[in-house]
């Protein structure tokens, strides 16, 4: 099988989710970069709602539990992500103000303007960027706010090897600019943005993955679609020690007129 042309969405959703099922996080991010981009989020109170959309196993969400006030719904596709986050969140007694719930981002499952806060990390990119900030504005209330993380690229030019594959894997990457300028168009205004630095990629992201994949490998020995999945995983890792001068994840957060 020929990996790099390989797209992780032609694989066995199960065994997709039980790789990532192992894992804090499903998406690079960290507890302090929440946390910094709640820094910049105001007028939350004990009222407010939150969503936490392609919210996975809740690693983010629970940090939010912890730190906002109000109450937190996390919407995943997957029933056992869900099932994992309301594990999670009950064992963090959080309970009674985060729940998950099983949906769609192109569906979801909210009043209009009903929503202080629209969160999600490393997950909008499966409706895409601008169509994500375009169709959840509704649910946000006038002065509410969204904070997404997005794949973007930190300089004009970059080697034709990474430029190929994010072509291929999710072409709506874009530079820093021209996120923020589909954010305006969107209809919010741009509130802060920041790169995730490195350790967001390799500490809680890839060097997790490292024990998951021997475990898996071991679990799954001969499964071709397990180990496809696995140097999908590796190659991905490897461009970006490669290649982390030139992408990474942004912050965007932005504030709904
Ligand atoms: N936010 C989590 C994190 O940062 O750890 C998970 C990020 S993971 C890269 C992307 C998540 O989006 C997965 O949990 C996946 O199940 C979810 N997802 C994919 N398509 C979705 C959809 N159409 N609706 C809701 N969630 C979706």
């Amino acid at each position: 099988m020929d990996n790099d042309h390989t797209s992780i969405h032609e694989f066995d959703f199960d065994l997709i989710c039980e790789y990532f099922s192992t894992l804090e996080r499903q998406g690079p991010g960290s507890p302090e970069m929440t946390l910094k981009a709640l820094s910049f989020i105001h007028g939350l109170s004990g009222e407010s709602h939150i969503a936490d959309i392609g919210c996975g196993t809740g690693g983010q969400t629970m940090v939010l539990g912890k730190h906002a006030p109000g109450r937190i719904t996390g919407v995943d596709l997957f029933p056992q992500f869900i099932d994992l986050f309301n594990h999670n969140a009950s064992k963090l007694d959080l309970h009674d103000r985060v729940k998950g719930v099983v949906g769609s981002m192109d569906k979801l499952p909210f009043e209009t303007e009903a929503l202080d806060l629209i969160w999600s990390e490393g997950a909008i990119y499966n409706i895409g960027f601008e169509r994500g900030l375009n169709e959840w504005r509704k649910f946000i209330k006038p002065g509410g706010y969204i904070a997404v993380t997005e794949a973007s690229w930190f300089t004009q030019k970059r080697p034709d090897e990474i430029d190929a594959f994010w072509q291929d894997a999710y072409p709506e990457i874009d530079t820093i600019p021209n996120k923020l300028g589909q954010m305006q168009h969107a209809g919010y205004v741009p509130a802060a943005s920041f790169i995730l630095p490195e350790n967001c990629w390799i500490e809680h992201f890839y060097t997790p993955q490292v024990a998951a994949q021997d475990d898996f490998q071991k679990k799954y020995a001969g499964n071709q679609t397990a180990e496809a999945l696995i140097a999908n995983q590796r190659h991905e890792a490897q461009l970006y020690h490669k290649y982390k001068a030139y992408y990474g994840y942004v912050f965007y957060i932005g504030k709904k007129l």
